[in-house]
């Protein structure tokens, strides 16, 4: 063990030894307000673990609560209780996969007001059975446990869920959930399955937010639809993490004890007034600290500086792309009709056409963002057309965009990680830092600005780091989208040297470009298109001579 963690720990043990010994000392109002901060953090802190990282912002917390207040409810007196806990947990995670099945796809706006209708739906169908099939509309609980108990049992749940937070923030699936959070699309080019990730995550936080639940309902000698499901709860869940942020761990923690001191001190003074003064909260939270109380210190906390090693080599197998009878049309316009060509092994292959040809909307099918109308892709003799993007490039094919995406809020390492972590090969621990590192040095980034927010760069800058991402997958094909659009003369120099080094390690490359000297001076062969047709293609001179492109770009408005 390392003797600079010993304060920390000895720290840790003693608050831990205050958390558990609480009910000893303190018991009626004290001890219900610690068991309301316990459950606050519990949901909190569950609601943080998926909504935290990925940015879809859920208003089910009190679904899946109400749910496993009434698994107790109902379960409580069928079997013991830590198998009716389990119940609520199953319960909470089997209606977490319908529900995020279904709805995962949405995003924004749509997915938080999706997640507040199911609160009502749920709450809705609880009732109609209720009053169906029971006759009534509540229940009366006769659960014998003590507060103490109740007290206990929130305090391990908490623990529970900030260990498994951590873990999985150490985990590929948190890399993910960060990915997604900046960019959903990158996510999947970056090899993600972002169904996958989205769920698991969901799945998790519903089984912590039900055992909750059930847990809290012996408190309740009385429970109905409108107390388990009351959607206040979500708010003060979301408001809560808000105020701590839901960056770090211990922002769920640092958000819920003011706040529930704040709230049993509004209700108490000023009953009447409650929501009003929420709503006052809410707001400026948000307006003053959108990224939290742990935004705020780390703002403060200077970041270590390291520094990377440098170039690893590159090897490189036959024959990479075959497409064939490609089409795509939108609407009535035909993006791209009958497109057929092929990449060799170490070929870079130009792209070009004018704007609108339909360029963009090829390197969209090759790797995975659209699917094909018509047509056939191979990527080294395996069919790869209709796959997802994340299958696309965890089989060998990397992208830039044509409009640079980075994932801002990351600083560059972190945004080359992701890709190294979900590669058919991945690398993990500290070699992800130095992979990543030595691909950023490899692409041209300064040192110094491997831990600078990707938002921070220069727009060159950015385009390396969208670079060395693509790299990080270790494909077999890139496809790089105006990848020299919009460098000064010298960044351009620079880009079509490192351009050339990579053909140099092997890497096949299929390149759009507008600036014709680096087609010449780069691309082995051309494909020339215009509105979707492919007018001329093979070596680059001759194709650039064809009479047909000539006329194309002549009478193009980017000639
Ligand atoms: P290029 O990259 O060669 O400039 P694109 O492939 O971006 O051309 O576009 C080809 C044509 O398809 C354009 O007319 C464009 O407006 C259209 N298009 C591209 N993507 C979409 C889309 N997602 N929906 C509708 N039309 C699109
Ligand atoms: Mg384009």
């Amino acid at each position: 063990m390392n003797m600079r963690h010993a304060p920390w720990l000895a720290l840790g043990f003693t608050l831990l030894l205050m958390v558990a010994g609480l009910p000893l000392i303190a018991s009626g109002y004290v001890l219900a307000v610690a068991i309301s901060m316990l459950s606050f953090t519990a949901l909190a802190a569950a609601w943080s673990l998926f909504s935290g990282p990925t940015h879809y912002i859920s208003l089910a917390t009190v679904a899946f609560f109400g749910i496993g207040a009434y698994t107790a409810a109902i379960g409580g007196e069928l079997m013991p209780w830590p198998l009716v806990l389990v119940v609520a947990g199953l319960v909470g995670v089997a209606v977490a996969l319908v529900v995020g099945l279904s709805t995962l796809r949405l995003s924004g706006i749509y997915f938080v007001i999706f997640t507040f209708g199911l609160t009502e739906l749920v709450r809705q169908l609880v009732t109609w059975y209720e009053v169906n099939i029971k006759g009534t509309v509540g229940r009366y609980l006769f659960l014998d446990i003590p507060q103490a108990v109740i007290y206990w049992q929130l305090a391990v749940l908490t623990g529970a869920v900030l260990l498994i937070a951590w873990l999985i923030s150490r985990s590929r699936l948190g890399l993910a959930a960060r990915v997604i959070g900046e960019d959903e699309t990158v996510a999947r080019h970056a090899g993600i399955d972002t169904t996958w990730a989205k769920i698991t995550l969901f799945a998790i936080s519903a089984a912590f937010m039900s055992v909750t639940g059930a847990v809290m309902a012996p408190r309740w000698t009385y429970v109905d639809p409108a107390i388990a499901f009351n959607p206040m709860i979500s708010f003060q869940v979301v408001i809560m993490a808000l105020l701590g942020g839901t960056g770090s761990l211990w922002g769920p923690v640092l958000g819920v004890v003011p706040l529930v001191l704040l709230f049993e001190f509004l209700t108490a003074n000023f009953p009447n007034a409650f929501n009003i003064l929420l709503g006052a909260v809410f707001m400026t939270i948000v307006y003053f600290l959108p990224r939290g109380v742990v935004g705020l210190v780390q703002d403060w906390w200077p970041q270590p500086v390291r520094m990377p090693a440098v170039t690893a080599p590159r090897i490189v197998d036959d024959a990479v792309l075959a497409v064939n009878g490609l089409g795509k049309s939108f609407g009535g316009l035909v993006a791209v009709h009958d497109l057929s060509f092929r990449v060799e092994a170490g070929q870079i292959v130009g792209l070009i056409g004018p704007n609108g040809s339909g360029k963009t909307t090829v390197l969209n099918m090759i790797s995975g963002a659209l699917k094909p109308d018509t047509g056939s892709i191979h990527l080294c003799g395996r069919r790869i057309d209709g796959l997802l993007p994340d299958r696309v490039a965890t089989l060998g094919i990397a992208r830039t965009f044509q409009l640079v995406r980075v994932l801002g809020s990351m600083t560059c390492r972190q945004n080359v990680e992701p890709a190294i972590a979900f590669r058919a090969r991945p690398s993990s621990g500290n070699a992800l830092d130095e992979t990543a590192d030595t691909l950023l040095a490899r692409v041209g980034l300064a040192a110094a600005k491997v831990h600078m927010p990707a938002s921070q760069l220069t727009y060159i800058d950015q385009k390396r780091v969208e670079l060395a991402r693509a790299l990080a997958l270790e494909p077999k094909l890139l496809l790089l989208d105006e990848w020299l659009a919009g460098l000064n003369p010298t960044e351009l120099e620079e880009g079509i040297n490192l351009i050339d080094s990579m053909r140099r390690e092997g890497l096949s490359i299929i390149m759009v470009e507008h600036v014709m000297d680096a087609v010449r001076s780069l691309c082995d062969h051309c494909i020339v298109m215009n509105a979707g047709r492919l007018i001329a293609a093979g070596q680059t001179t001759a194709a650039l001579a064809d009479p047909e492109v000539v006329r194309a770009y002549l009478g193009g408005p980017d000639a």
